[in-house]
């Protein structure tokens, strides 16, 4: 039986050392998790600045120097580099070692992660619902999960064990804990998290398009909207290219949902139906206030 206090694991990988795996590196810190952090990232500027911070007590290049000793191994990298990722780390896995990840997609990474998994070692994706639109380990914080939602996608007849452990890890650094089928997972964040990113992109791309004149009373009028966008848009490309690769069918999907909700509003504008407007309106309010009351604002 552990108490709070009690170490989780001996020593912890992150495999990736960006926003995510370094926030949880110092949440694990913070919170006495792991008698031993390591990192193993493919960025010289990420290692070193990890390092420097004391975010972890290794950085390195080497996959066999970092995961090699590692009971529980944290996947940080984007998700279109799961394969390469694999690669890396399969040979190094130790038996009995936990194996997570944090990407924002699971069934691609399950897809191209579970080949490499060897026997004896345990997968268990997740996704925390926590992130901000800067990366790399200069921008992580080991409060960035407290108060938010951590989901678990376990595969069948994995060990119930592997899944309590990693589930106590994300609550002891402050995270609700949520178990969900990958499937579902990737369908409800096609709406809640990649929608919203692929509207932002495309309405402060429209924005850059504009002539030049319009375009500084773009930014001169920002707060009338379009730059709560701009926040949302300025996240992480290499991140973002990587999410709509990998969860295609979800994204197209709750597009073209969406198109067409946008298509009957653009008609009631055009017929002046404002009670329709109106409507939809307060609707939608409901809902920033339900998130409100969820403390998820
Ligand atoms: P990040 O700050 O860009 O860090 C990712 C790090 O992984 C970078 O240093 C990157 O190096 C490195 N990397 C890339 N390929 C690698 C490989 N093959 N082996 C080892 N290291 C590799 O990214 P992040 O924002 O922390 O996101 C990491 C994961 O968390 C993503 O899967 C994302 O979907 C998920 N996530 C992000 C958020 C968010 O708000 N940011 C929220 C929830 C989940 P290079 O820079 O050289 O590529």
């Amino acid at each position: 039986m552990t108490t709070p206090t009690t170490p989780l694991f001996d020593t912890a990988c992150f495999v990736g050392i960006g926003l995510i795996g370094s926030s949880l590196a110092r949440a694990m810190r913070k919170h006495g998790l792991a008698r031993r952090l390591v990192a193993f990232d493919i960025s010289e500027k990420a290692r070193t600045a990890a390092q420097a911070l004391s975010v972890v007590d290794l950085a390195t290049d080497q996959p066999a120097d970092a995961v090699a000793g590692a009971d529980l191994v944290v996947i940080g990298a984007p998700v279109g580099a799961t394969d390469a990722v694999g690669a890396a780390i399969a040979p190094h896995l130790k038996p009995g070692a936990i194996v997570t990840d944090v990407g924002s997609v699971k069934l691609a990474v399950i897809r191209d992660l579970m080949p490499y998994i060897p026997e004896g070692v345990e997968f268990i994706p997740g996704h925390p619902i926590a992130g901000t639109e800067h990366s790399g380990p200069e921008n992580g914080f080991a409060e960035l999960f407290e108060g938010r939602w951590q989901i678990l996608t376990p595969l069948p007849g994995c060990n119930e064990k592997a899944v309590d452990k990693i589930a106590e890890l994300w609550r002891r650094v402050g995270s609700m804990v949520e178990i969900m089928d990958p499937h579902h997972h990737d369908k409800v964040l096609a709406i809640t998290s990649h929608l919203p990113h692929l509207i932002a992109y495309t309405i402060v791309g429209t924005a850059n398009d504009l002539e030049g004149h319009m375009q500084q009373e773009v930014i001169k009028f920002s707060a009338s909207g379009f730059r709560d966008f701009t926040r949302i848009a300025a996240s992480d490309p290499i991140m973002w290219r990587d999410v709509f690769l990998n969860n295609r069918e979800a994204v197209l999907e709750v597009l073209q949902r969406f198109t067409e909700d946008l298509t009957a509003l653009q008609r009631s504008i055009r017929w002046g139906e404002g009670e329709v407007l109106q409507k939809r309106f307060t609707e939608t309010r409901a809902i920033r206030r339900a998130i409100i009351d969820a403390k998820q604002a």
